[in-house]
């Protein structure tokens, strides 16, 4: 029999048999008018669960992509842009920034805190900028970054188009584009969509895409809206082959995520989260992100006094259980565990039944049950 492993690092995370079953369909041309009919649908649904007021790109590639789709159809060589950074991946933003020539400013969080709307407020009043990245969840911290204040923040300064980073965030962390004030919101299919990774989610605003016509001609050309636009308006059109069976896939998502509502989700998410926090510290693990800035769709947590990492997430796979190490500083410090998407209460008894028995490998003297029976006590308040 092979291995059962369940799935939890912060992405991808598990698929379920209705979602994979989309993937093994059998191929359609993307001319085929039952194919037009799907991709259409799924970008109007999408569009609506952001409340977006102007495009929404589901398209192939990676949440990688989508940063870099964002970055170059809001700005041109030469302009500044503000980087909001509470971690990795916000850092991530000032490498493709500055290889697009942009003049960038930096603001950062110590990990574990975030950037205030405050302090980005500042910012913005002594300098223009043409665009500001904001990491909804930063998935090297679990840090959730406060984007609705941060949007009433932008709706100060017009000139400036509001990115959001919602790769580890988006289809659970609650967010409404259009009274947030973002222009440009991403995601990727294999975090709380819970899809395969190979497809990202871009939502435009009205205002993102008269950015883009302002700039004429821009340099890159997958990931040009004007090229997209097209399409998206048309889907029997053609620019470049769509994933179709990630299409159906994540079309398929969102019929799970409306099935449930999408405001339903976001709570579920954040009671859980709340309850695995409790969890994770009756037995000793301490998160890293300050409390009130814990995301709801992973943790990093710090390990116990003399846990070894790598024995740690070793014995974590032995006991069927795949979680991710941290990243840059917090490597061999804490461990990344994953709880988004379509995963339920029992994959989280799964998860802690796995972390109790690794500790005990890793020498610590934890009473088996303890961090299950706090978990179920506060899903069943
Ligand atoms: N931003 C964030 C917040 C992420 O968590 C990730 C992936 N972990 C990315 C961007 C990059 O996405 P991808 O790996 O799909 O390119």
């Amino acid at each position: 029999m092979d291995k059962k492993v369940l799935v939890m690092i912060p992405g991808p995370t598990p698929v379920v048999d209705s979602i994979r079953e989309e993937m093994g369909r059998p191929m359609q041309a993307f001319g085929d008018p039952r194919f037009v009919a799907d991709y259409r649908k799924l970008i109007d649904d999408l569009g609506v669960m952001m409340n977006c007021n102007g495009q929404c790109f589901p398209l192939a590639g990676t949440g990688t992509l989508a940063m870099e789709m964002a970055i170059s159809n809001v700005t041109k060589r030469g302009d500044s842009i503000l980087i909001v950074s509470n971690g990795f991946f916000g850092d991530r933003f000032i490498d493709i920034c500055q290889r697009k020539g942009l003049d960038v400013d930096v603001i950062s969080a110590e990990w574990g805190d975030a950037v205030t709307a405050e302090e980005i407020d500042k910012k913005l009043s002594e300098k223009t900028y043409a665009a500001m990245t904001v990491t909804h969840v930063d998935t090297s911290t679990a840090v959730v970054a406060p984007i609705d204040e941060i949007g009433a923040v932008a709706a100060k300064h017009p000139e400036v188009c509001y990115i959001v980073d919602g790769v580890a965030a988006e289809a659970a962390e609650y967010t409404d584009m259009e009274a947030m004030n973002i222009d440009i919101l991403f995601t990727g299919s294999q975090k709380a969509f819970g899809v395969c990774p190979g497809m990202f989610i871009l939502w435009a605003s009205k205002k993102a895409l008269e950015r883009r016509k302002s700039l004429g001609t821009i340099p890159e050309y997958y990931v040009d809206f004007e090229k997209w636009l097209p399409v998206m308006e048309n889907t029997a059109k053609y620019f470049a082959t769509p994933a179709v069976n990630l299409v159906w896939a994540l079309a398929e998502s969102v019929r799970i995520i409306n099935e449930e509502g999408y405001k339903a989700r976001c709570d579920r998410h954040r009671k859980n989260a709340d309850a695995m926090v409790k969890a994770f510290e009756s037995i000793g693990f301490t998160p890293v992100a300050k409390p009130g800035l814990r995301a709801c769709t992973l943790s990093v947590l710090l390990y116990p006094e003399g846990v070894d990492d790598a024995k740690f997430r070793a014995a974590m796979y032995d006991n069927g259980v795949v979680c991710a190490g941290s990243l840059a500083s917090l490597a061999g410090k804490s461990f990344r565990i994953g709880h988004m998407g379509n995963v339920d209460e029992n994959d989280m008894i799964v998860a802690l039944g796995a972390i109790e028995r690794s500790l005990v490998t890793c020498g610590v003297d934890v009473k088996l049950g303890t961090s299950i029976g706090v978990y179920q006590a506060e899903m069943a308040k």
